[in-house]
């Protein structure tokens, strides 16, 4: 698929709040945007560590997938994601889908700070929730 970077690392947490202290701390840096992205229902901040950035994403309701990784995860928080930037979502998911990897997403969607994202099933990812997204042009 050939990613340019990888863009950031999506990581559950039970409260932004409780944990923004401790990415402040590792990162050096502080949080530049809180955003909630209702249709995935959480609320994320991001920080930059160099050209990547760690998402903290915090479930909005008990529906969202956010919350059943933490609830799977004995209540906890931990990595949830990993995005590759690509030049064109809809081409790498072409291309994906080709190889036979199983699409979570079949089509390009808006995600977080108006990147169009998607994301591969881990089943086909070894075990890594993988999200492919592209800068907005
Ligand atoms: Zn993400």
């Amino acid at each position: 698929m050939k990613p340019t970077h990888v863009e950031h690392i999506g990581i559950a947490v039970t409260s932004l709040e409780s944990a923004m202290p401790f990415f402040e701390f590792l990162t050096g840096n502080k949080c530049y945007s809180i955003e909630e992205v209702a249709d995935q229902k959480v609320k994320t901040a991001f920080f930059k560590v160099g050209e990547v950035k760690v998402e903290l994403l915090e479930p909005t309701s008990p529906e969202s997938t956010i919350a059943k990784f933490i609830e799977k995860n004995g209540g906890r928080g931990g990595v949830h994601h990993i995005a590759f930037n690509v030049n064109s979502v809809e081409e790498a998911l072409a291309e994906a889908s080709k190889a036979g990897i199983e699409l979570i997403d079949k089509a390009p969607r808006k995600g977080a700070e108006n990147l169009m994202i998607a994301f591969l099933h881990p089943k086909s990812t070894k075990g890594v929730l993988t999200e492919i997204c592209e800068q907005p042009k």
